[in-house]
């Protein structure tokens, strides 16, 4: 591919390993959320352009060296790949923040940096992860052995684009899958930048495919009867429409979707702390993170001294440019996610709910910003408590005692994430007993990517991170013997 130093502007697409020129000549435009400018093009994928991915995805997991090559040596790749990816971590950032407006300050260790630790703790897990076992069955020992899933279909949103190709990416290229990935049309840059990473790091052919386009291109690799597993990220309604499909191939799935995460302030919390926590628990990345805290639960008695001193730090966020290391929030990523958002803001001063802080006013002239907004005095049944909004917008509500706020946390279609902030650790592990979500913090929330992630409920199915991430990509075969097995 040509020189291309600010990886904005592709005219081919990455099929099995090379660079080609795409059947048609639709382009997307990406427009930077900050300026309103566009910053490049990429090519839009046709059906033909997904057939030829997944013709070669399949060649190469049927026929090719990859599943068949020892596992150190597809680890030894994978380990390439993370050196190289290493190298280019703040220009990765910088990138992402061109492409959708996470801050800087956001997008160097939540985007960039976090998406090379995931390539080194999938190295790691795999190091330990049970390849081949012997168990003692009924009718004598029985080896098992963990085997590449296949052809996967690897379709990710733009709020956190690397952080969610990495998950499906690399435990599958470690347990000896191919793969071909669907970035977002927001954010097909980082993706396009991966591909050229992957290609230096010299994978064999129809490893690796990267391919760009909109909801049609993701439709038409879920449909392909080609593929062996989709692993999605997205909203919960598209999540369901590509379940059904699978469903009906009867084709493996993980999906990761959205959330309505409460966050629990009991009592006793020190509430300084509580909402120093909730800046980024609940507002990183703009407020689009699917783990965003945005449901902030507080008990009668300290209610007006949590929505002050929320109140007071939201208002101290510097909104802005996001490329500016100072500046706290940025723009949307989209005008169609502004609209969305003021949407909301709307919707919640029409139900009832008394806004704080914030509204639906842009405060810049140019660029999709919201400002950080506060409601309280809302109930639990409002569209603003109920939806994802995707935005800096948070809402307050208000329980009597405990039992209601374990009962207003867990009535969600959602159970992604949750927290709870108090003095007492022993009883926050408790209260997160109760709460039906995959993942729960006590007195914090944030990701930890070695250790399983996923929904309860409408979140999702399956989980990414630590062994249970590479559980996804393998598919277990129990081997029995009328005779003595070999020694492992
Ligand atoms: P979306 O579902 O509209 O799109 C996600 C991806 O799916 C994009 O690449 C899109 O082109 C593709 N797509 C859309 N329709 C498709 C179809 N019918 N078949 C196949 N592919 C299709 O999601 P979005 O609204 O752009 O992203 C935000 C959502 O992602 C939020 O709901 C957020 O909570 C969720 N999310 C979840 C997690 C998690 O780990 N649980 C992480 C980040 C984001």
């Amino acid at each position: 591919m040509a020189e291309n130093p600010d990886h904005c502007s592709y005219a081919e697409l990455f099929i099995g390993g090379r660079w080609r020129k795409p059947a048609a000549a639709e382009r997307i435009t990406v427009i930077s959320p900050h300026t309103e400018e566009p910053i490049g093009q990429v090519p839009a994928a046709g059906d033909e352009d997904v057939d030829a991915a997944v013709t070669a995805a399949r060649r190469a997991f049927d026929d090719g060296p990859w599943p068949r090559l020892a596992l150190a040596e597809r680890m030894g790749k994978v380990a390439d790949l993370a050196a190289i990816y290493g190298r280019h971590i703040d220009g990765m950032a910088d990138l992402i923040t061109a492409e959708m407006g996470s801050p800087r300050s956001f997008s160097r260790l939540g985007q960039a940096a976090g998406a090379a630790s995931m390539m080194h703790l999938a190295l790691a897990a795999a190091r330990d992860f049970p390849w081949v076992e012997r168990r003692q069955g009924v009718l004598g020992e029985a080896h098992l052995r963990r085997a590449p899933v296949g052809v996967v279909g690897a379709i990710v949103p733009w709020n956190v684009p690397q952080c969610l190709i990495m998950p499906k990416l690399i435990p599958a290229l470690i347990a000896g899958c191919t793969v071909i990935v669907k970035p977002a049309p927001e954010t097909p840059f980082d993706a396009l930048w991966l591909a050229e990473l992957v290609e230096q790091a010299g994978f064999p052919e129809g490893v690796v495919s990267v391919i760009t386009g909109g909801p049609s291109v993701g439709e038409a690799l879920v449909r392909h009867r080609g593929i062996d597993k989709i692993a999605f990220t997205g909203s919960s309604a598209t999540g369901r429409r590509i379940a059904a499909v699978c469903g009906e191939q009867l084709k493996r799935v993980s999906l990761e979707l959205g959330g309505k995460s409460a966050a629990i302030i009991l009592d006793d919390a020190d509430i300084t702390k509580t909402v120093t926590g909730l800046k980024t628990a609940s507002l990183m990345n703009n407020g689009q993170a699917c783990v965003a805290q945005t449901r902030i639960l507080v008990s009668g008695r300290r209610h007006d001294e949590v929505v002050d001193a929320l109140a007071t730090m939201m208002s101290s966020l510097r909104v802005g440019d996001p490329s500016d290391d100072a500046t706290d929030i940025g723009p949307l990523v989209a005008q169609r996610q502004q609209q969305r958002v003021q949407d909301y803001i709307r919707s919640g001063q029409k139900e009832g709910a008394r806004l704080v802080i914030g509204g639906e006013d842009s405060p810049a002239e140019r660029g999709w910003y919201v400002l950080p907004t506060l409601f309280t005095d809302a109930t639990n049944d409002m569209r603003i408590a109920r939806e994802e909004i995707f935005g800096p917008v948070l809402t307050v509500l208000t329980y009597e005692d405990e039992d209601e706020a374990v009962r207003i946390a867990n009535d969600s279609d959602y159970g992604l994430a949750g927290s709870v902030w108090t003095a007492d650790t022993a009883h926050g592990l408790e209260i997160a007993a109760k709460v039906r979500t995959g993942t729960y913090g006590i007195n914090m929330y944030m990701l930890d990517i070695s250790t399983p992630f996923g929904g309860f409920k409408q979140s999702g199915l399956g989980r990414e991170f630590g062994p249970e991430g590479l559980d996804e990509y393998v598919e277990l075969q129990s081997v029995l013997c009328n005779g003595k097995l070999p020694p492992l």
